[in-house]
C-alpha cells in the first residue's frame, strides 16, 4: 500500500472512531476516492437516521454519486473500516467502483458484535426455511412491466 492509499483508510477509520463518538452510528468509515482525491465519505448513521440500510459504505456511495452526479463509482476507489456487509457488498456491485479496500474483517466484526454470518447462511436456504420466508405470487402481473421496460424506448440502462 502507498502512503497515499494508508492516508485513505486512515480517514476512513478516523469517520468510524468519530461516528461513534458523536453518537451517529456504530465503529464503520468510510471514504471513496477519485482521482487522488475524496469525493465521498460517510460514517455508519443507523441509529441516529433510523434507516437501517445507512451502514458507512452505503452513506458513502451516496455522497459520492451525488458529488459526481452519478449513479456508478467507475475509476473510483473504496476504503472501508470493515469488511462490507452481504447489503454493502450488494450496493458496492450495484455502484461498481474500481477497487475496494478494507481494514478490519467480518470476524473482528463479529467479536464486536456485528454478526454477518447469519445473512450468509439465510442465503443458503430455500425462500421458505428463511428466518423471513419469502413467498412468490402474482408473477405473471410483475413480468408484463419487464415487458414494457424491454421495449420501452428512452431508458436509462444500468
Ligand atoms: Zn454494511
Amino acid at each position: 500500500m502507498t502512503e497515499e492509499q494508508k492516508s485513505f483508510m486512515k480517514m476512513a477509520i478516523e469517520l468510524s472512531q468519530m461516528g461513534m463518538d458523536s453518537g451517529i452510528g456504530g465503529p464503520f468509515g468510510c471514504v471513496i476516492v477519485k482521482d487522488g482525491k475524496v469525493i465521498g465519505k460517510g460514517s455508519n448513521a443507523v441509529a441516529s437516521t433510523n434507516d437501517p440500510t445507512a451502514h458507512a459504505e452505503v452513506v458513502a456511495i451516496r455522497d459520492a454519486c451525488k458529488n459526481l452526479n452519478s449513479f456508478q463509482l467507475e475509476g473510483c476507489e473504496l476504503y472501508t473500516s470493515c469488511e462490507p456487509c452481504p447489503m454493502c457488498l450488494g450496493a458496492i456491485y450495484w455502484a461498481r467502483p474500481s477497487k475496494v479496500y478494507y481494514a478490519n474483517t467480518k470476524t473482528d466484526a463479529a467479536k464486536a458484535g456485528f454478526d454477518d454470518q447469519f445473512i450468509y447462511e439465510e442465503l443458503e436456504l430455500p425462500h421458505s426455511e428463511r428466518k423471513i420466508p419469502f413467498n412468490q405470487f402474482m408473477r405473471q402481473e410483475a413480468i408484463d412491466v419487464f415487458d414494457n421496460w424491454i421495449n420501452k424506448e428512452n431508458k436509462t440502462v444500468y
